[in-house]
């Protein structure tokens, strides 16, 4: 922009016309997100300091995050970190980038995870596929009583999910172990979750090119029909469990009955299901006991 200094604002509206150009979704919120996120500004500030004169280094790095999100990178892959359930989540790699349904997940568990910590003073938890340990500590931030074991087949996710352990101040009650499904875990817990992939390989080069080409494909791809991922977690979860414990997992959209039948056949009932924001079957919780 010749000779004229970059303001917050004129960086936003340059953002959201070359994000219009490219055809995003949602230009407008990108723009405000992408800038105030490089900058290091909240929403309120952009509107409180939108005038305020950007350095020439800074107007580049947003430029660049622009350019970035112009090729579909997600926001917050180029900001490096986002909000889940109040916690700040560095992202990497190699973990999917949590997303606002998974809430919805932890908001289902929460009054079971209260109501065995109120019974029994403490609960135990583990978190199979655990990515940036979006779940796994939430529940720990909520329940200060609880412990939680994170495991993922990437170590890179696993040292993600510890770093974010620390950064959200949960770390002394969150460990990692680095296993297939359940291959090298020990012990047993009160609560199993998971948010696994499942996705049918043959969908995932259909999905959003946000989605397709910046989440690790291993954390979408649920095998041919998308379930490969239950029938390891029906098969394995019984040996974890405590008596009473509940295997907690997210689902695809069209998922509820195959995924409630291979848990069935493994000797659980389903004992809720909840849908998402756009009204979507996304959480089934199952436990051992006859209902
Ligand atoms: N919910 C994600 C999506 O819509 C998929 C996550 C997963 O497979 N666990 O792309």
């Amino acid at each position: 922009m010749s000779g004229q200094p970059d303001t917050v604002c004129l960086l936003i509206a340059e953002a959201r016309r070359r994000f219009a150009e490219a055809e995003l979704a949602d230009p407008s919120t990108d723009a405000r997100v992408l800038v105030a996120g490089v900058l290091g500004l909240s929403l309120s500030d952009v509107v409180m300091r939108g005038d305020a004169a950007v350095s020439h280094e800074e107007a580049e790095q947003v430029r660049v995050a622009i350019t970035r999100r112009c090729k579909h990178e997600p926001v917050h892959r180029i900001l490096g970190h986002r909000a889940f359930y109040g916690l700040d989540l560095r992202l990497s790699p190699e973990t999917l980038e949590p997303r606002p349904d998974t809430e919805i997940l932890v908001d289902c568990v929460l009054p079971h995870l209260k109501r065995m910590i109120a019974e029994k003073g403490s609960a135990r938890l583990l978190d199979l596929g655990v990515g940036t340990g979006a779940i796994a500590l939430a529940l720990l931030k909520e329940c200060p009583q609880a412990r939680a074991v994170g495991s993922d087949i990437s170590e890179e996710a696993l040292s993600t999910a510890e770093r974010n352990a620390y950064i959200n101040g949960v770390a002394e009650r969150f460990e990692t172990v680095r296993s297939a499904w359940f291959a090298n875990i020990k012990g047993r817990f009160d609560i199993i979750v998971s948010n696994p992939p499942y996705i049918p390989t043959g969908v995932v080069a259909e999905l959003d090119p946000e989605v397709r080409d910046y989440d690790p494909f291993a954390a979408l791809d649920g095998g041919q029909d998308g379930l490969d991922a239950y029938r390891a977690l029906s098969t394995g979860a019984g040996n974890f469990l405590q008596t009473n414990g509940l295997v907690v997992v997210e689902i695809g959209y069209d998922q509820k009955k195959s995924v409630t039948a291979l848990f069935e056949n493994a000797g659980f009932s389903l004992l809720e299901a909840h849908r998402d924001y756009g009204g979507n079957d996304r959480v089934l919780l199952f436990t051992t006991r006859n209902c």
